[in-house]
């Protein structure tokens, strides 16, 4: 399904790159809404974020304020002009948020993992016109993200975009969320008119690496960052160690480096034709060995022999994975694409066999 989509138009927001949302991890008390909320517009920010219901993994955590603090929200927007965001996950947070004049929704990301809540979502906002910001799910599985943007695009809602907050995994070793930058990079492929954020905050788990992140995210061309800030970060009641202060902020803003999308050059045009020239020798060659392969076929098949000799296999993995490694492409990169290569010279040669 193709999405049906209008650009994300905030008066007094400019759409230069990165566009910032920027606020606490939680609305935990109206002083503490406040004291962040004036901080961040007094450098610029445009955009507050604050979480209104938070989904926590385990009972007993702080869960939000919930409807009490949509009132802070009003403040915000009434004393400092911005627009207000907050996340939502079932259909009467969507009623709420609209009663107290949330200008633009977000969708957390265990809510996108699950299409009933989705649809749920997707339903309470028929016939609304508001901005809706969709987290990836927990899980690393593009269609289901992509479903809940259809969900929603299919009640109508046109002005979407996308937040790129990295996957659950075992593995924490230096991420909360692993980032697996293929996914974004592959949704912008598929949908290149929708914006895309990124949220260095969840993907890092701490706050050293929300630098690095906003300048990966900006080096590969993403709209815009929505980060978690915080007036007292070490004193938050929840994803403390990921806050910075409005003033860390806008420093880490202040030193990115925003590189131009599309700068061609004679020079990089030169370029590119040598690299088509180089994919067109690899299909050739690859065509090539293909037909080798099936010759192979033909002779194991009127040999009696198996297809699969393990030795052989093995012997070409460990033989160009070293090459590579001598030419400047990683052994696992190598490995990686004659895996490809030998899996479909097999499936070649159980073909001639079952002839
Ligand atoms: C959040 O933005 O505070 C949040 C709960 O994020 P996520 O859904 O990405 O975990
Ligand atoms: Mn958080």
């Amino acid at each position: 399904m193709e999405l049906d989509l209008l650009p994300i138009e905030l008066a007094g927001v400019k759409k230069e790159r990165p566009v910032v949302i920027a606020g606490p991890c939680s609305a935990e008390t109206e002083e503490q809404v406040m004291t962040t909320a004036h901080a961040l517009a007094n450098n610029g920010i445009k955009i507050f974020r604050a979480g209104i219901w938070k989904p926590r993994t385990k009972p007993g955590g702080f869960e939000g304020n919930g409807e009490k603090a949509l009132p802070w929200m009003q403040r915000v927007k009434q004393e400092t002009g911005m627009y207000v965001t907050t996340e939502v996950a079932n259909a009467d947070h969507v009623e709420l948020a609209l009663k107290y004049g949330i200008d633009i929704l977000w969708i957390g990301a265990r809510t996108t993992a699950s299409p009933f809540a989705m649809q749920e979502i997707a339903d309470a906002l028929q016939g609304v016109d508001i901005p809706v910001l969709v987290k990836n799910p927990v899980n690393p599985d593009i269609e289901l993200w992509i479903g809940g943007l259809e969900r929603l695009n299919q009640a109508g809602i046109k002005r979407l975009a996308a937040i790129h907050r990295g996957f659950s995994s075992a593995d924490k070793k230096i991420y909360r969320n692993i980032p697996q930058w293929h996914i974004p990079i592959e949704l912008r492929r598929r949908i290149p008119t929708l914006p895309l954020f990124c949220d260095p905050s969840h993907i890092g788990g701490k706050r050293e690496l929300v630098a690095p992140l906003c300048q990966q995210a900006m080096d590969l061309g993403m709209d815009g960052l929505i980060i978690e800030s915080h007036c007292t970060p070490d004193m938050a009641w929840s994803d403390a160690a990921q806050q910075v202060t409005p003033d860390i902020l806008d420093y880490i803003l202040n030193l990115l480096v925003i590189r131009k999308e599309i700068y061609t050059t004679e020079s990089l045009t030169e370029l590119r034709k040598q690299i088509d020239e180089c994919d067109d020798n690899l299909i050739q060659e690859l065509s090539k060995r293909m037909r080798v392969a099936r010759e192979i076929g033909v002779f194991k098949k009127e040999h009696n022999m198996t297809v699969l000799q393990t030795g052989r296999y093995s012997e070409i993995l460990d033989k160009r994975g070293s090459q590579g490694a001598l030419c400047g492409v990683s052994p696992m990169c190598v490995r990686k694409i004659f895996e490809a290569i030998h899996e479909e010279s097999v499936r070649q040669q159980l073909e001639i066999l079952n002839m």
